[in-house]
């Protein structure tokens, strides 16, 4: 996973050619070194755990000591390395069938963190080691180079000929706030929320929004009465088209009030939701799967999707018909002054924001880290996982160990039943059998 985001229409990269000095050339030839030890690591971690590979935070963890004792370049080096050997050894085992074996990385190429990149005069900076600079000079003739540059860089690919620069672009011209953002969990009976300002998280909290769940659900209900009471079918039409139109009226209400208040408190930040168009159909594998087996592509959706993340995306197929997730986006995306961000969901509520391990779900509200020895409460720290990966794509990574504030927000994070709404289970059993 060398990218956690999905906004692609949000990203421009420009690239040209160069020839690289020996500097850079033994700093490539040292990364590709690095990429392939921590190729080798993750295929031991993979191979004590199922197959599974591990996180970049849990490879990096184990190639620490390694790289600051071997390697003597700026410690944020490892970050992309990491990201790329598991990127690697995701795509062969993507590609045949859950094997994995040991890949050796030849080609001169490595992606540079934005922290580690800066343009000044016409020239890219690269921070090799700390006050150590590399500068290539920009030579290109995208004629949009000028606009693009305005933006944040978001990383800089480099190989032995080539350099890539990608911008994140704000669409719409609205700015993008990147020291303070506030990521979204979208739930049935509730939102929760993180704001990280200036490195720092400075608020968890969680919004009822039970009474719009119930509306969905009483909706349905009379529904489900018009069709089995009402014989005639134009009559019967009639009342289910009534009972749509005010349903959809009222939940708009509502909507509207609610996310009018929530930008109105927070139209200082940039709001960050998973970006959910592809959910709906069977997960965002979709896109992959179908060139290469046109035939059974909705069965493999469907199998791979429950292997993968099978909380995740069942919650979307029950529930996106009944709370309007998308809506919710759309009226804040309107609402607010800033730029919005929509990220990639996959495993924002499986995998640890804090330590990169795996979450185990006893119950639907808790999110259980073995690593960190602690129970968390599933919607909040989603929303802290939401807020990172918000941040990642504006080019300013966020490890929560490296903040202060971690320490003094640990506990809002944790399970506690008085912030937790507790959903009736069997409520939202029946309420599937109404719908279907
Ligand atoms: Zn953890």
């Amino acid at each position: 996973m060398s990218h956690l985001w999905k906004s692609d229409g949000d990203k421009r990269t420009i690239a040209f050619g160069y020839i690289p000095d020996d500097i850079i050339l033994k700093y490539l030839t040292d990364m590709r070194d690095l990429i392939n030890k921590a190729i080798i690591n993750a295929y031991s971690i993979a191979k004590s755990n199922n197959n599974e590979l591990p996180s970049p935070i849990t490879l990096r963890k184990s190639l620490k000591k390694y790289y600051d004792n071997n390697i003597d370049y700026a410690k944020h080096h490892i970050n992309p390395a990491c990201r790329t050997a598991v990127a690697i050894l995701r795509s062969y085992k993507k590609n045949n069938d859950g094997k994995l074996k040991v890949i050796k990385a030849k080609r001169l190429a490595m992606r540079i963190d934005s922290e580690l990149t800066k343009i000044e005069n016409n020239k890219l900076r690269i921070t090799i080691r700390p006050n150590e600079y590399e500068y290539i000079t920009i030579i290109t003739k995208n004629k949009k180079y000028n606009e693009y540059s305005k933006y944040k860089i978001s990383e800089v690919l480099l190989t032995d000929n080539k350099v890539c620069i990608t911008f994140v672009v704000g669409s719409l011209n609205k700015p993008l706030i990147d020291n303070n953002i506030i990521g979204f969990d979208l739930n049935f009976k509730s939102v929760d929320y993180t704001i990280i300002k200036n490195n720092e998280i400075v608020e968890t909290n969680t919004i009822d929004t039970s009474d719009i769940a119930k509306t969905q659900r009483d909706y349905a209900r009379k529904r489900t009465k018009i069709q089995k009471h009402i014989k005639n079918t134009g009559k019967r039409n009639r009342k289910l088209k009534e009972a749509k139109h005010r349903q959809r009226n009222i939940i708009k209400d509502k909507l509207q009030k609610l996310t009018t208040e929530i930008v109105n408190n927070n139209d200082d930040k940039t709001f960050v939701f998973e970006d959910l168009t592809n959910i709906k159909k069977g997960g965002k594998k979709n896109k992959n799967n179908k060139k290469k087996n046109n035939k059974n592509n909705t069965i493999n959706n469907k199998s791979n999707n429950n292997k993968n993340n099978p909380n995740k995306s069942k919650r979307f197929r029950t529930d996106i018909n009944r709370w309007p997730y998308r809506l919710f986006q759309r009226f804040i995306d309107y609402k607010s002054d800033n730029k919005t961000l929509y990220i990639d969901p996959e495993g924002t509520s499986s995998e640890c924001p804090v330590c990169g391990d795996k979450l185990k779900h006893p119950i639907w509200k808790i999110s259980k880290c073995i690593n960190c020895g602690l129970t968390y409460d599933r919607n909040r720290l989603s929303s802290l996982s939401i807020s990172i990966r918000g941040l990642n794509l504006c080019g300013t990574p966020f490890t929560v160990s490296g903040s202060s504030s971690w320490h003094s927000m640990k506990n809002d994070y944790m399970y506690h039943t008085d912030h937790v709404i507790i959903e009736n289970v069997n409520d939202c059993k029946k309420e599937m059998h109404n719908n279907a």
